[in-house]
């Protein structure tokens, strides 16, 4: 391994101490975990937190612990803790459903607030969930989709003017890890009149996203993947404080009543964020959910962003001197990158394969994607050079071509 880069290391371990939280999570020893991405490491506290709620509260107290536990209000109480990370003031988050139905909750309601203009703008190259919803939501709202780039969002924004409902993007791209413009496009739908949604699935934990500074409207996210969740943790959903009384979802379920244990016969929204609820939400995901976030607890957004940054820009440096051939997918500009380096290679499963036979666990994403995630909290400068350096050594051996790596799994 090149000494200075082992020196680079130590130093910038050194200068980021204060943000090393690794202690504050259960991993494998010996394992550089680049997945967190896809599936949050398991934070300590959590088992035991679970393990709590199912002897104690649901096991001894039963019944009672919808009062007693806070099981009723989990959903927006975690949504204020999650929305601290995403830079939500309280009352404006709740955690439920999946990233999936919330999108759908946000899309249609989002037409309801816009009557009378068709158009929704989202990106081509969104995670196919969010393809497919916003698809499923346009049909039944009556509304066209229009898949712009979010490179060329801005400028369409305006051409499609006052016919704009809403312009819907992810704020990280979920292979190549770059990072759109979410003031600029925000402040684009605004000046026609029209909202905005962020999916934060690859930004919530690792971006000092800004909701509230930068006005978005609407947002969602995922639980499990760098806010540490657990898998299939509860999704969260965003509306802004302003919209709240007129964000008329199309899921309405008993959680979201304004009195639910009344019975009534005929749905009324509740008063703010709950109206996001729909039904009975996954207790135990949820709780798990909630002590996971402990793990940021004193940590800032900025500060998390920051770390995040160091990470990647050192795994940058690692590879310009071990791989300086390979092509990397991913903006080399701070301000353009999230948290993840993506390369590209024709082997691309293969080489993740390779890796994880190395213990650095990444993953593969069509067509040609080796992803690696940088959770800020529990990876060092030190594990970036390790993985680095066995990404060299998995290509100036070919290892790719070994046919035990190329078979591929269900789950990629
Ligand atoms: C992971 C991810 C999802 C997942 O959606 P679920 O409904 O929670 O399975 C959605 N969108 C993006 C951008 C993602 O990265």
């Amino acid at each position: 391994m090149s000494p200075a880069l082992t020196d680079r290391a130590r130093e910038l371990d050194a200068r980021h101490a204060a943000t090393d939280l690794r202690a504050r999570f259960r991993l494998p020893a010996g394992v550089v975990y680049l997945d967190g991405n896809s599936l949050g490491a398991l934070p300590a506290g959590v088992a035991e937190a679970v393990a709590d709620v199912v002897h104690r509260q649901w096991g001894n107290e039963l019944i009672a612990s919808w009062n007693d536990a806070g099981w009723w209000d989990a959903p927006t109480r975690v949504g204020d803790a999650l929305g601290r990370l995403v830079g939500a003031a309280p009352g404006q988050v709740v955690c439920t459903d999946s990233t999936s139905v919330n999108l759908y909750k946000a899309v249609v309601a989002a037409a309801r607030m816009r009557p009378g203009r068709r158009v929704v703008l989202t990106d081509p190259d969104s995670f196919p969930t969010d393809l497919y919803v916003t698809d499923a939501a346009a049909r039944v709202a009556g509304l066209v989709v229009e898949r712009v780039f979010p490179g060329d969002a801005v400028a369409r924004i305006a051409e499609v003017g006052d016919d704009l409902v809403l312009a819907s993007y992810s704020s990280v791209d979920y292979r190549t890890g770059e990072l759109w413009d979410l003031p600029a496009i925000t402040r684009a739908a605004h000046a026609v009149g029209a909202l905005s949604c962020w999916d934060l699935c690859h930004s919530a934990g690792v971006l000092d996203v800004g909701l509230d500074e930068h006005g978005a409207d609407l947002a969602v996210g995922c639980g499990y993947k760098y806010l540490n969740g657990g898998p299939g943790a509860p999704a969260f959903l965003y509306v802004a404080h302003r919209l709240q009384d007129d964000f008329d979802q199309p899921l309405a379920g008993w959680n979201g009543h304004a009195t639910p244990f009344a019975m009534a016969p005929d749905f009324v929204p509740a008063p703010g964020i709950t109206r996001g609820r729909v039904g009975t939400p996954p207790l135990l995901g949820m709780l798990a959910l909630e002590a996971a976030l402990a793990a940021y607890d004193g940590v800032e957004p900025a500060a998390a962003r920051e770390r995040s940054l160091s990470l990647t820009g050192f795994f940058l440096e690692c590879l310009d001197t071990l791989v300086p051939h390979l092509e990397v997918a991913t903006p080399r500009e701070p301000a353009r990158r999230g948290s993840q380096v993506s390369v590209r290679h024709p082997q691309a499963y293969a080489v993740v394969q390779a890796l994880i036979a190395r213990d650095v666990v990444g993953d593969f994403r069509e067509p040609d994607i080796v992803r690696l995630g940088f959770a800020p909290l529990y990876l060092t400068h030190a594990d970036v050079l390790r993985a680095a350096g066995h990404l060299r050594d998995v290509l100036e051996h070919r290892e790719y071509e070994r046919a035990q790596f190329r078979t591929r799994a269900t789950v990629t």
